[in-house]
Protein backbone atom coordinates (compact mmCIF):
# COMPACT_ATOMS: atom_id res chain seq x y z
CA UNK A 1 0.00 0.00 0.00
CA UNK A 2 1.09 3.01 -0.91
CA UNK A 3 -0.33 6.38 0.86
CA UNK A 4 -0.28 9.89 0.15
CA UNK A 5 -0.21 12.31 2.74
CA UNK A 6 -1.63 15.57 1.76
CA UNK A 7 -3.73 15.88 -2.14
CA UNK A 8 -2.36 18.88 -3.53
CA UNK A 9 -0.61 19.78 -6.81
CA UNK A 10 2.49 17.23 -5.55
CA UNK A 11 0.59 14.68 -4.07
CA UNK A 12 -1.92 14.40 -6.84
CA UNK A 13 1.10 14.32 -9.45
CA UNK A 14 2.60 11.56 -7.30
CA UNK A 15 -1.24 9.68 -7.36
CA UNK A 16 -0.88 10.01 -11.55
CA UNK A 17 1.75 7.79 -11.56
CA UNK A 18 0.24 5.18 -9.39
CA UNK A 19 -3.34 5.63 -9.18
CA UNK A 20 -3.97 2.98 -6.56
CA UNK A 21 -2.37 4.84 -3.91
CA UNK A 22 -4.55 6.45 -0.88
CA UNK A 23 -4.60 9.99 -0.47
CA UNK A 24 -5.27 11.51 2.90
CA UNK A 25 -6.05 14.85 3.00
CA UNK A 26 -7.60 17.62 5.42
CA UNK A 27 -10.13 18.69 2.61
CA UNK A 28 -11.95 16.72 -0.10
CA UNK A 29 -11.08 19.14 -2.75
CA UNK A 30 -7.91 19.62 -4.44
CA UNK A 31 -7.24 23.73 -4.58
CA UNK A 32 -5.98 25.75 -7.52
CA UNK A 33 -3.67 27.34 -5.23
CA UNK A 34 -2.10 29.94 -8.00
CA UNK A 35 -6.12 31.04 -9.14
CA UNK A 36 -7.17 31.72 -5.71
CA UNK A 37 -6.19 35.01 -6.01
CA UNK A 38 -8.57 35.59 -8.57
CA UNK A 39 -11.04 33.89 -6.81
CA UNK A 40 -10.14 37.06 -3.85
CA UNK A 41 -10.52 39.21 -5.92
CA UNK A 42 -14.04 38.51 -7.14
CA UNK A 43 -13.09 37.79 -11.48
CA UNK A 44 -13.93 33.72 -11.23
CA UNK A 45 -16.09 31.49 -9.29
CA UNK A 46 -15.50 28.48 -6.94
CA UNK A 47 -15.64 26.05 -9.74
CA UNK A 48 -12.30 27.62 -10.92
CA UNK A 49 -10.34 27.41 -8.05
CA UNK A 50 -11.36 23.86 -6.51
CA UNK A 51 -12.43 20.24 -7.53
CA UNK A 52 -13.92 17.86 -5.73
CA UNK A 53 -12.43 13.99 -5.53
CA UNK A 54 -12.20 11.30 -3.73
CA UNK A 55 -9.75 11.68 -1.09
CA UNK A 56 -9.43 10.40 2.64
CA UNK A 57 -10.77 13.36 4.23
CA UNK A 58 -9.10 13.36 7.53
CA UNK A 59 -8.88 16.38 10.82
CA UNK A 60 -5.56 14.89 12.36
CA UNK A 61 -2.08 12.97 11.50
CA UNK A 62 -0.17 11.28 13.61
CA UNK A 63 2.74 9.07 11.77
CA UNK A 64 3.98 5.91 13.47
CA UNK A 65 7.24 5.32 11.31
CA UNK A 66 8.63 2.63 13.31
CA UNK A 67 5.64 0.35 12.83
CA UNK A 68 4.61 2.03 9.47
CA UNK A 69 1.44 2.74 10.34
CA UNK A 70 -0.61 5.92 9.93
CA UNK A 71 -3.02 7.06 12.35
CA UNK A 72 -5.81 9.63 11.88
CA UNK A 73 -9.32 10.40 13.19
CA UNK A 74 -10.60 7.80 10.36
CA UNK A 75 -8.56 5.07 11.31
CA UNK A 76 -5.30 3.45 10.59
CA UNK A 77 -3.41 3.40 7.72
CA UNK A 78 -0.51 0.68 7.00
CA UNK A 79 1.85 1.63 3.98
CA UNK A 80 4.67 0.15 2.45
CA UNK A 81 5.59 3.27 1.24
CA UNK A 82 4.63 6.70 2.38
CA UNK A 83 5.07 10.17 0.54
CA UNK A 84 4.23 13.17 2.22
CA UNK A 85 2.93 16.26 0.34
CA UNK A 86 1.75 18.81 3.15
CA UNK A 87 2.15 22.11 1.19
CA UNK A 88 3.23 25.34 2.39
CA UNK A 89 2.00 28.01 5.27
CA UNK A 90 2.36 31.88 5.45
CA UNK A 91 4.79 32.57 7.48
CA UNK A 92 2.86 35.48 9.67
CA UNK A 93 4.71 35.32 12.97
CA UNK A 94 7.05 37.01 10.93
CA UNK A 95 5.62 40.70 11.87
CA UNK A 96 4.20 41.76 14.84
CA UNK A 97 0.52 41.36 15.49
CA UNK A 98 0.02 39.72 11.74
CA UNK A 99 -1.37 37.26 13.29
CA UNK A 100 -3.65 38.96 15.09
CA UNK A 101 -4.58 41.53 12.62
CA UNK A 102 -3.63 40.32 9.05
CA UNK A 103 -5.37 37.90 6.86
CA UNK A 104 -3.82 35.30 4.74
CA UNK A 105 -3.57 33.84 1.51
CA UNK A 106 -2.76 30.30 1.15
CA UNK A 107 -6.18 28.27 1.12
CA UNK A 108 -9.57 28.57 -0.58
CA UNK A 109 -11.15 29.61 2.52
CA UNK A 110 -8.15 32.59 3.36
CA UNK A 111 -9.54 33.83 -0.43
CA UNK A 112 -13.40 33.83 0.49
CA UNK A 113 -12.47 35.26 3.85
CA UNK A 114 -10.49 37.96 1.39
CA UNK A 115 -13.71 38.45 -0.81
CA UNK A 116 -15.89 38.96 2.13
CA UNK A 117 -13.73 41.43 3.85
CA UNK A 118 -12.65 43.47 1.31
CA UNK A 119 -16.51 44.22 0.36
CA UNK A 120 -17.16 46.29 3.68
CA UNK A 121 -13.59 48.45 3.74
CA UNK A 122 -11.85 51.38 1.62
CA UNK A 123 -8.21 51.13 2.79
CA UNK A 124 -6.03 47.59 2.40
CA UNK A 125 -2.30 47.51 2.72
CA UNK A 126 -0.64 44.04 1.49
CA UNK A 127 2.11 42.98 2.81
CA UNK A 128 4.76 41.19 0.28
CA UNK A 129 6.00 42.36 -3.04
CA UNK A 130 6.40 38.47 -4.71
CA UNK A 131 4.13 37.86 -6.94
CA UNK A 132 1.30 36.91 -4.46
CA UNK A 133 1.02 40.45 -3.17
CA UNK A 134 1.79 42.31 -6.22
CA UNK A 135 -1.37 40.02 -8.35
CA UNK A 136 -3.19 40.66 -5.31
CA UNK A 137 -2.62 44.04 -4.99
CA UNK A 138 -3.07 44.77 -8.28
CA UNK A 139 -6.48 43.01 -9.08
CA UNK A 140 -7.42 44.15 -5.62
CA UNK A 141 -7.52 47.55 -7.26
CA UNK A 142 -8.99 46.99 -10.19
CA UNK A 143 -11.67 44.89 -9.16
CA UNK A 144 -12.70 46.12 -6.07
CA UNK A 145 -12.10 49.78 -6.45
CA UNK A 146 -10.44 50.13 -2.50
CA UNK A 147 -7.13 52.24 -1.71
CA UNK A 148 -4.41 49.56 -2.42
CA UNK A 149 -1.08 49.85 -0.53
CA UNK A 150 1.89 47.21 -1.03
CA UNK A 151 4.52 47.13 1.22
CA UNK A 152 7.76 45.35 -0.23
CA UNK A 153 11.06 45.18 2.30
CA UNK A 154 13.35 44.82 -0.73
CA UNK A 155 14.12 47.58 -3.03
CA UNK A 156 12.51 45.91 -5.98
CA UNK A 157 9.40 44.19 -6.46
CA UNK A 158 9.27 40.04 -7.32
CA UNK A 159 13.19 40.16 -6.42
CA UNK A 160 13.80 36.76 -7.44
CA UNK A 161 12.71 37.27 -10.67
CA UNK A 162 13.84 39.49 -13.50
CA UNK A 163 14.26 42.77 -13.47
CA UNK A 164 12.02 43.37 -16.30
CA UNK A 165 9.28 41.52 -14.55
CA UNK A 166 10.33 43.48 -11.66
CA UNK A 167 9.85 46.66 -13.59
CA UNK A 168 6.88 45.67 -15.74
CA UNK A 169 5.19 45.25 -11.99
CA UNK A 170 5.84 48.78 -10.61
CA UNK A 171 4.45 50.13 -13.52
CA UNK A 172 1.53 48.13 -14.13
CA UNK A 173 0.88 48.55 -10.63
CA UNK A 174 0.86 52.32 -9.96
CA UNK A 175 -0.83 53.13 -13.39
CA UNK A 176 -3.53 50.66 -11.98
CA UNK A 177 -3.52 53.09 -8.79
CA UNK A 178 -1.92 50.84 -6.36
CA UNK A 179 0.32 53.23 -4.04
CA UNK A 180 4.05 51.26 -4.27
CA UNK A 181 5.98 51.51 -1.29
CA UNK A 182 9.43 49.76 -1.85
CA UNK A 183 12.30 49.29 0.70
CA UNK A 184 9.57 49.54 3.24
CA UNK A 185 9.23 46.95 6.33
CA UNK A 186 6.31 46.35 8.02
CA UNK A 187 6.66 46.05 11.51
CA UNK A 188 3.76 45.74 13.36
CA UNK A 189 0.00 45.16 12.13
CA UNK A 190 -2.73 46.62 14.26
CA UNK A 191 -6.33 46.46 13.77
CA UNK A 192 -6.32 49.81 11.72
CA UNK A 193 -2.59 50.58 10.59
CA UNK A 194 0.29 48.87 9.24
CA UNK A 195 3.26 50.68 11.25
CA UNK A 196 6.43 50.49 8.69
CA UNK A 197 9.84 52.22 9.12
CA UNK A 198 8.51 54.90 6.60
CA UNK A 199 6.00 55.89 8.60
CA UNK A 200 1.93 54.27 9.84
CA UNK A 201 -0.09 52.85 6.89
CA UNK A 202 -4.23 53.01 7.48
CA UNK A 203 -5.31 49.72 6.74
CA UNK A 204 -8.89 48.45 7.66
CA UNK A 205 -7.75 45.15 5.66
CA UNK A 206 -4.13 43.84 5.80
CA UNK A 207 -3.44 40.69 3.85
CA UNK A 208 0.33 38.93 4.42
CA UNK A 209 1.71 37.57 1.74
CA UNK A 210 5.07 38.22 3.23
CA UNK A 211 6.44 34.77 3.18
CA UNK A 212 6.09 31.08 3.13
CA UNK A 213 7.10 28.36 5.09
CA UNK A 214 6.40 24.17 5.69
CA UNK A 215 3.69 23.50 7.90
CA UNK A 216 4.90 23.49 11.33
CA UNK A 217 4.17 19.38 11.79
CA UNK A 218 6.82 18.99 9.60
CA UNK A 219 8.89 19.31 12.57
CA UNK A 220 7.33 15.95 14.35
CA UNK A 221 8.32 14.08 11.59
CA UNK A 222 12.24 14.49 11.75
CA UNK A 223 14.43 16.61 10.07
CA UNK A 224 13.86 19.97 8.92
CA UNK A 225 15.28 23.23 8.25
CA UNK A 226 14.24 26.83 10.23
CA UNK A 227 11.61 27.36 7.59
CA UNK A 228 9.90 24.20 8.66
CA UNK A 229 10.57 22.10 5.97
CA UNK A 230 11.77 18.28 5.67
CA UNK A 231 15.07 17.45 4.82
CA UNK A 232 14.94 14.89 2.08
CA UNK A 233 17.96 13.58 -0.26
CA UNK A 234 18.51 13.93 -3.91
CA UNK A 235 16.00 11.20 -4.92
CA UNK A 236 13.31 12.69 -2.38
CA UNK A 237 13.57 9.89 0.23
CA UNK A 238 13.36 11.59 3.82
CA UNK A 239 16.58 11.44 5.55
CA UNK A 240 14.88 10.01 9.26
CA UNK A 241 12.96 6.95 7.77
CA UNK A 242 12.94 4.25 5.76
CA UNK A 243 10.44 3.93 2.89
CA UNK A 244 9.41 7.64 3.29
CA UNK A 245 9.28 10.32 1.06
CA UNK A 246 8.41 14.16 0.71
CA UNK A 247 7.55 16.07 -2.25
CA UNK A 248 6.35 19.83 -2.97
CA UNK A 249 6.67 23.13 -0.92
CA UNK A 250 6.38 21.21 2.62
CA UNK A 251 10.12 19.18 1.06
CA UNK A 252 13.34 20.55 0.28
CA UNK A 253 17.67 19.42 0.02
CA UNK A 254 19.72 20.19 3.18
CA UNK A 255 22.54 21.92 0.92
CA UNK A 256 19.89 24.56 -1.10
CA UNK A 257 16.33 25.60 -1.26
CA UNK A 258 13.88 23.75 -3.76
CA UNK A 259 12.16 26.50 -5.16
CA UNK A 260 8.08 26.46 -3.91
CA UNK A 261 6.14 26.84 -6.83
CA UNK A 262 3.35 24.41 -8.70
CA UNK A 263 5.31 23.57 -11.54
CA UNK A 264 8.24 22.24 -9.22
CA UNK A 265 5.61 20.51 -6.95
CA UNK A 266 4.64 18.81 -9.95
CA UNK A 267 7.92 17.20 -10.92
CA UNK A 268 8.60 16.59 -7.59
CA UNK A 269 5.36 14.72 -6.52
CA UNK A 270 6.02 12.35 -9.97
CA UNK A 271 9.77 11.85 -8.85
CA UNK A 272 9.19 10.73 -5.55
CA UNK A 273 6.24 8.19 -6.60
CA UNK A 274 8.89 6.88 -9.38
CA UNK A 275 11.78 6.16 -6.83
CA UNK A 276 8.91 4.73 -4.32
CA UNK A 277 7.90 2.07 -6.69
CA UNK A 278 11.54 1.14 -6.81
CA UNK A 279 13.46 3.91 -9.35
CA UNK A 280 16.52 5.73 -8.54
CA UNK A 281 15.90 9.30 -9.83
CA UNK A 282 17.64 12.36 -8.77
CA UNK A 283 15.60 15.37 -8.56
CA UNK A 284 16.42 18.57 -9.83
CA UNK A 285 14.82 21.85 -9.34
CA UNK A 286 13.81 23.72 -12.23
CA UNK A 287 11.27 26.34 -12.56
CA UNK A 288 9.41 26.42 -16.01
CA UNK A 289 7.97 30.26 -15.87
CA UNK A 290 6.08 32.69 -13.21
CA UNK A 291 3.61 34.68 -15.09
CA UNK A 292 1.37 37.27 -13.71
CA UNK A 293 -1.90 38.44 -14.43
CA UNK A 294 -2.84 42.13 -13.33
CA UNK A 295 -6.24 43.04 -15.33
CA UNK A 296 -4.98 42.71 -18.91
CA UNK A 297 -1.52 42.64 -18.43
CA UNK A 298 0.24 39.23 -18.76
CA UNK A 299 3.84 39.35 -18.07
CA UNK A 300 6.69 36.92 -16.55
CA UNK A 301 9.89 34.63 -16.49
CA UNK A 302 9.98 32.11 -18.82
CA UNK A 303 13.36 30.69 -17.76
CA UNK A 304 15.47 33.25 -17.33
CA UNK A 305 13.80 35.53 -20.38
CA UNK A 306 11.15 37.97 -19.97
CA UNK A 307 7.92 37.38 -21.73
CA UNK A 308 4.74 39.73 -21.67
CA UNK A 309 1.71 39.83 -23.78
CA UNK A 310 0.06 36.69 -25.78
CA UNK A 311 2.85 34.33 -25.04
CA UNK A 312 2.88 35.31 -21.42
CA UNK A 313 -1.26 34.77 -21.61
CA UNK A 314 -0.62 31.49 -23.19
CA UNK A 315 1.74 30.26 -20.50
CA UNK A 316 -0.42 30.82 -17.67
CA UNK A 317 -3.48 29.54 -19.77
CA UNK A 318 -1.78 26.03 -20.22
CA UNK A 319 -0.45 25.98 -16.47
CA UNK A 320 -4.10 26.27 -15.55
CA UNK A 321 -5.62 23.41 -18.04
CA UNK A 322 -2.46 21.40 -16.53
CA UNK A 323 -3.62 21.85 -13.22
CA UNK A 324 -7.08 21.26 -13.88
CA UNK A 325 -6.05 17.97 -15.36
CA UNK A 326 -4.22 16.86 -12.29
CA UNK A 327 -6.65 14.94 -10.72
CA UNK A 328 -7.85 12.33 -13.11
CA UNK A 329 -11.54 12.09 -14.54
CA UNK A 330 -11.36 8.50 -13.08
CA UNK A 331 -10.85 9.97 -9.29
CA UNK A 332 -13.65 12.88 -9.74
CA UNK A 333 -16.50 13.11 -7.75
C1 LIG B 1 -1.89 32.82 -3.50
C2 LIG B 1 -0.86 31.92 -4.13
C3 LIG B 1 -0.51 32.10 -5.45
C4 LIG B 1 0.42 31.25 -6.04
N1 LIG B 1 0.74 31.43 -7.36
C5 LIG B 1 1.58 30.57 -7.96
C6 LIG B 1 1.87 30.69 -9.35
O1 LIG B 1 1.37 31.59 -10.03
N2 LIG B 1 2.69 29.78 -9.91
C7 LIG B 1 3.25 28.77 -9.18
O2 LIG B 1 3.99 27.94 -9.72
N3 LIG B 1 3.01 28.63 -7.86
C8 LIG B 1 2.18 29.49 -7.23
N4 LIG B 1 1.92 29.36 -5.90
C9 LIG B 1 2.60 28.29 -5.14
C10 LIG B 1 1.92 26.94 -5.39
O3 LIG B 1 0.53 27.03 -5.12
C11 LIG B 1 2.55 25.91 -4.48
O4 LIG B 1 3.94 25.92 -4.70
C12 LIG B 1 1.99 24.52 -4.72
O5 LIG B 1 0.62 24.49 -4.35
C13 LIG B 1 2.78 23.48 -3.94
O6 LIG B 1 2.21 22.22 -4.09
P1 LIG B 1 2.18 21.23 -2.84
O7 LIG B 1 1.60 19.97 -3.33
O8 LIG B 1 3.48 21.23 -2.17
O9 LIG B 1 1.17 21.93 -1.81
P2 LIG B 1 -0.39 22.16 -1.99
O10 LIG B 1 -0.79 22.22 -3.40
O11 LIG B 1 -0.71 23.31 -1.10
O12 LIG B 1 -1.00 20.84 -1.34
C14 LIG B 1 -0.87 20.51 0.00
C15 LIG B 1 -2.04 19.64 0.39
O13 LIG B 1 -1.83 19.17 1.73
C16 LIG B 1 -3.04 19.27 2.46
N5 LIG B 1 -2.68 19.38 3.87
C17 LIG B 1 -1.93 20.34 4.44
N6 LIG B 1 -1.78 20.10 5.75
C18 LIG B 1 -2.44 18.96 6.01
C19 LIG B 1 -2.62 18.17 7.18
N7 LIG B 1 -2.11 18.52 8.34
N8 LIG B 1 -3.34 17.03 7.07
C20 LIG B 1 -3.86 16.67 5.88
N9 LIG B 1 -3.71 17.36 4.74
C21 LIG B 1 -3.01 18.50 4.80
C22 LIG B 1 -3.71 20.50 1.89
O14 LIG B 1 -5.11 20.48 2.12
C23 LIG B 1 -3.36 20.40 0.41
O15 LIG B 1 -4.33 19.69 -0.32
C24 LIG B 1 1.01 30.20 -5.28
C25 LIG B 1 0.67 30.04 -3.94
C26 LIG B 1 -0.26 30.89 -3.36
C27 LIG B 1 -0.64 30.72 -1.92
Amino acid sequence: MIVVLGGGFAGLSALSQFPSAVVLDRKEYFTLTPWIIDYACGSVGEDYVIRRYNAVKINWVKPDFKDKVILTDKGKFNYDKLLICLGHRQNLPRVKGAKDYALKIETFEDAKKIREEVTKVKDVVVIGGGATGVELAGNLKLNRGVNVTLVQRRNRLLPTMTTSSSEKAKKVLEEVGVNVMLETEAQEVKARSVVTNRGEVPSELTIFAGGLKGPEIIDEFGHSNKNHRMIVDKELRSIDHKDVYGAGDCATFEDGEVPMSADVAINMGKTAMKNALGDSVKFEPKRIATILRIGSEYFGDLGDSYVEGDLAKLLKGLAYVHSRTLIAPTILV
